[in-house]
């Protein structure tokens, strides 16, 4: 079944270690295209697994959406691990499960990241910047770790309200599936 909607900061899913794919059968195949869908409507460039209720280790991201907002560039990552990192940044980071917050986020500046993609074939995806900031957020998701835990203490009490705001209503997150 398609997910029609991501899920919020709060909703338990969000928190989960996700496991690894095994099998890239029928359901994962409509399940991809619905984040896809989503990801083409909500303003956004990157939506993992577990942000549409899924726990399993995939993400997908189309690093075109800013540059040709009509263009498609969509890309599926499964199994991902990441092979290379250098350097460091730090620069402003959203999430869709954390709508209208923008937090300075320290991540690595370069980064390889290995998986396989739809076919099942090897994927090596190597870049910076932006590229690197997407890959590892969306890496942070499979594990369950969110923006909130990237957030300095100071971000989290200034912020404190709007979390707040947001953890309620994905406490109230129904089940897409
Ligand atoms: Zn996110």
């Amino acid at each position: 079944m398609k997910p029609n909607r991501i899920l919020s900061y709060g909703d338990p899913r969000l928190s989960v270690k996700s496991t690894e794919v095994t099998r890239i059968d029928q359901k994962m195949v409509d399940l991809v295209q619905g984040m896809f869908e989503l990801l083409y409507i909500v303003p956004g460039i990157g939506i993992a697994a577990p942000q549409v209720g899924c726990n399993q280790r995939f993400f997908v991201f189309d690093m075109n959406r800013r540059a040709d907002p009509g263009g498609r560039t969509p890309v599926t990552v499964i199994n991902p691990v990441i092979s290379a990192k250098e350097g460091s940044m730090t620069g402003e980071e959203g999430c869709l499960s954390f709508p209208g917050i923008f937090v300075p986020v320290e991540r690595a500046f370069r980064i390889e990241v290995k998986g396989i993609d739809m076919d099942g074939k090897e994927l090596v995806l190597e870049g910076e910047g932006l590229f690197a900031r997407l890959i590892q957020h969306e890496m942070d998701h499979l594990e369950g770790v969110l923006l909130s835990e990237r957030m300095t203490r100071w971000d989290k009490i200034r912020l404190r309200k709007e979390i707040r705001a947001i953890e309620k209503d994905g406490r109230k997150g129904k089940n897409v599936f």
